[in-house]
Formats: structure tokens, sequence, C-alpha cells
């Protein structure tokens, strides 16, 4: 671990259990955390404007390194004046390193990420070839041959001008067998030292860089990369790959994990967090989340809802919700539920209404802003346990 003032600076301000408080200083201002941290993958928060992001609470977004190079490409975004300008966004940015999508072209259609369809015509992307330098692939867009290694993913981020970088790795699939992972975790090594190598020479002052921790489920290979990565010259840390089948593989991946790591280093769960995973981890002392949950399920019909036994969810489109005059949720702020009913947005979602996405987006995103604000008061009030429990058992967060 490196501590550089000028890039990242980050605060523990108080502790309960494992679970901690703290202030994330980037270039571009100040993170709470616990925090989650809202997908704008190719430029912006799905359907919402900059300033309503930051008007529910966030103070900070994730860019994608693949998609926004693909599309409209990095040079184009730092001849504009970077990132922030390019969207108008003030607050703090982390950039995805584009190993997820470039590797998930070789698992899963990555096109699905940013356009929402499956199975349709067109341009699907496709791994070429995977070496010790880098991942040859075909774009999705227009099908043209590209490369991708660790010092083209620094190259991007350092022109997309983001707060923290995250290094280039491999997220291993949950199928990959234990002598893949291993390599694949080498090898993610090797990228790591590279991508910092060329960060110390070419990579913007103010700059954080996050290394990523691999090594799928197997808990030898979680140990050894837990050790290499905090011994690098890295900013924070990011915990990667698959953390395995289900719910509870992943407690169990990720309580080996965590304690592994530096104490006071900044630690982030990259792709993690429906409302128990964030009750849960934050509990092991994750401090930064991110993930699509909010904003896909807006723009599929459904609301993030106290409800641990439909897995916190609400299905707007649902005809029990027909004639139902009350709120999404009793108790919300947002606007989705301070001024329409469910009868409403239930006919909007149904009528594939754009106003329906974006308030269950601006929905979404207000429960888990309310919930990891919730979380933050609780740790400060010795209390996290309680409402830890409390969200689990169906409180909502203002009720925890
Ligand atoms: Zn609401």
């Amino acid at each position: 671990m490196r501590t550089d003032p000028s890039r990242l600076e980050f605060q523990i301000q108080a502790r309960d259990g494992a679970a901690r408080t703290g202030r994330l200083r980037t270039s571009h201002g100040e993170v709470s955390t616990p925090a989650f941290i809202p997908l704008a993958t190719t430029g912006a928060v799905r359907g919402l404007d900059t300033d309503e992001v930051a008007g529910l609470g966030y103070e900070m977004v994730l860019g994608n390194t693949f998609h926004l190079d693909l599309r409209p490409g990095h040079e184009h975004i730092g001849k504009l004046g970077g990132l922030h300008r390019f969207m108008n966004w003030d607050g703090a940015i982390i950039t995805d390193s584009g190993g997820f999508q470039v590797f998930s072209l070789a698992h899963g259609n990555v096109s699905d990420e940013i356009k929402g369809r499956r199975g349709s015509a067109g341009n699907h992307g496709a791994i070429l070839d995977i070496a010790e330098e880098g991942v040859r692939f075909r774009s999705y867009l227009d099908g043209v041959e590209r490369f991708m290694g660790p010092e083209e993913s620094m190259g991007i981020q350092a022109a997309l001008g983001s707060d923290i970088a995250l290094v280039f790795d491999e997220c291993t699939p949950y199928h990959a067998d234990l002598d893949y992972t291993a390599r694949s975790t080498e090898r993610t090594h090797r990228w790591l030292d590279r991508c910092l190598k060329w960060h110390d020479r070419e990579g913007p002052t103010g700059q954080a860089v996050f290394g990523i921790v691999q090594g799928g489920v197997h808990e030898e290979l979680r140990r050894s990369s837990a050790e290499r990565v905090s011994a690098a010259a890295i900013d924070g840390i990011s915990i990667g790959g698959t953390l395995g089948r289900d719910k509870d593989e992943m407690a169990g991946v990720l309580d080996l994990t965590v304690p592994l790591l530096p104490g006071d280093a900044p630690k982030h769960l990259l792709g993690i967090g429906e409302p128990d995973d964030l009750l849960n981890f934050i509990g092991l002392g994750i401090d930064v989340f991110d993930c699509a949950v909010p904003t896909r399920l807006g723009r599929h019909g459904v609301a993030l809802a106290p409800r641990p036994d439909d897995r916190f969810r609400l299905n707007v489109r649902s005809r029990e919700l027909a004639e139902d005059e009350g709120p999404l949720v009793e108790g919300c702020p947002c606007p989705a539920c301070a001024r329409h009913t469910r009868a409403y947005i239930h006919y909007l979602a149904r009528a594939e209404e754009l106003t329906a996405v974006r308030l269950l987006t601006l929905h979404n995103l207000t429960y888990l802003e309310r919930l990891v604000r919730g979380a933050r008061e609780a740790i400060e009030a010795g209390r996290f346990d309680e409402y830890k429990q409390a969200g689990l058992n169906g409180a909502a967060p203002w009720d925890a």
C-alpha cells in the first residue's frame, strides 16, 4: 500500500465491530463511507441528469473504461476536458478497468450490459486472443478488432481523468477450474505491476489506483492474491472475481478475504449491492460498493423494497398494484413515493413509459443511499448489528 494525500486520503472515523465509517478524500471532493456508487457506465446514470444524482446524496459515480473507449472514445473525451467536464459531474469518479467487460466477451454478451436486450441481431463482440500482453477482441459496436492490455486500460483511464483508476485484471468466472484460476490470478498480478509501472511514469497526478484481489472461490488463491496485492504500491483495494454460486458461498469467500487485507485501506467490493449484501458486507468492513442492481431493476419495472422474502424487490408491473393508492414504499422520501401512487407507476411501467424508468431509478437509488446512510449513522451510534438485523428482517432503512 502507499499513502499519498495528493492522490487519495482515507480516514476511518468510527468503528462498530468490523464495520466502520470513514471519509475518502479524492481530487474531486469527499465521499462518506460506507458508500454505494451508482453506475454511469457510458457516462450517464441511465435516465438521470447529474444534478439529480447529486441531489439524491451521491458523491461518486462509476464510469466504464471499456464502454467509454468504444464510444465515444477516450481521446474524444480527453479532448473535451475529461470525463468530469464531459458529463458535467463535479463529484468523484471511479473507473472500472475494462477487464471484466473484455473477458465477459468470452463468457456472455457484454453488449447486454448497456443495451439491455438479449438475442438481438448485430455485431456481437468476441474474444480473439488472450495472451500475456493483453486481450484482442472484436468491438460489439462495429466488429472492428481492438486490443486492450494493462497499459491501454491505464491510458484510457488517464485520458478520462477519473479520481480512482482500477488495475486491468481478469475476472475469473465461477466455472473456471482451480488450475485456470491459478494461472489467471498470477497473470493478473503481473498485470498489476505493469499498470503501476505505466501509472508511475504517465498517470495523471491526483489519480489514485486500486489493486484488485482475485482468486475465485479458492482459499489458497484468495490468500496469495490478498498478500500480493496488499504489498503493491496501491491506494486502495477492490475485491473482484467470482464469489461463488450463491450468497452463502459469497459470504464465505468474503469472510476469508476481507480480514487478509490491510485494516486501514479503503476496501471496494466490485459489482455487489443488493440490500442484504450491503448490510452483511458493511458488517465485514467493506467501505465502497458498486452495482447495476438499482438502475437495472428500474428499467425492468422493479422497485427495491423492505421485502426479504422477495429478494427485497417489488414487481411494479404486478396486477395486484393496479388500484393500490399507496406509495411504492411507505416512508420513502424519493420523488416517486412522495408524489405518486403504486397504481400510477404500475400503469406507467406496463405502458413502458420512460417516466416509469425514471421514477423507479430515482426510487431505487434513494433506497440504497438511505440504506448506506442509515448504516453510517448506526455505526456511529454503536448499534450497527441491530440496524443490520432489522434491515435483514424487513425494516425499511429509515425505520431500522
Ligand atoms: Zn421511493
